[in-house]
């Protein structure tokens, strides 16, 4: 039986959590914290932002950066290319957004930069933080992509 709504949501809000630092969020990834540097300056991965300008990570973080880590070493992207993937994503469909939204967002058109890198957002992301949203965190997963153009079919 799949689980209830409420719990699914804490499971979401948990994994969601930063809780690790850059040192530990390595150790338990297995990359080296220069290459996670570089992942988040190439907009792959948004890590949460304390004041100090340090960065924390969470548990969906470690997922995402091995599943980076595998797209780059194991399958031979580089970074423009993991950046295309992700772009593939169709944003407007899994929000729900208007014809109007859509036409005054560069996400529905940018075809190598994921959404939350387009620097015209339409008016529903406009203020959004992307780490929340369903859509940045539809990368996390290790079913990939098709398993998120699968819910749309
Ligand atoms: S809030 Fe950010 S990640 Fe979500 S759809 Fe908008 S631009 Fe993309």
């Amino acid at each position: 039986m799949p689980p209830a709504e409420g719990i699914e949501e804490s499971n979401k809000l948990e994994g969601n959590r930063p809780v690790y630092t850059l040192g530990v969020a390595a150790q338990l990834a297995g990359i080296p914290a220069h290459s996670i540097r570089q992942y988040i300056d190439n907009g792959l991965l948004i890590p949460y932002k304390l004041e100090s300008n340090r960065h924390l990570f969470s548990q969906n973080d470690i997922s995402r950066l091995k599943l980076i880590q595998e797209l780059i070493h194991e399958r031979g992207l580089n970074f423009a290319g993991v950046r295309t993937l992700m772009a593939m994503v169709p944003c407007w469909a899994l929000r729900n957004c208007s014809l109007e939204d859509q036409k005054s967002c560069d996400a529905h058109t940018e075809n190598f930069q994921p959404c939350w890198m387009v620097s015209e957002k339409g008016s529903l992301c406009k203020n959004d933080n992307c780490r929340n949203c369903d859509v940045y965190h539809a990368l996390d997963l290790q079913a990939g992509i098709k398993s998120v153009l699968n819910t749309l079919l």
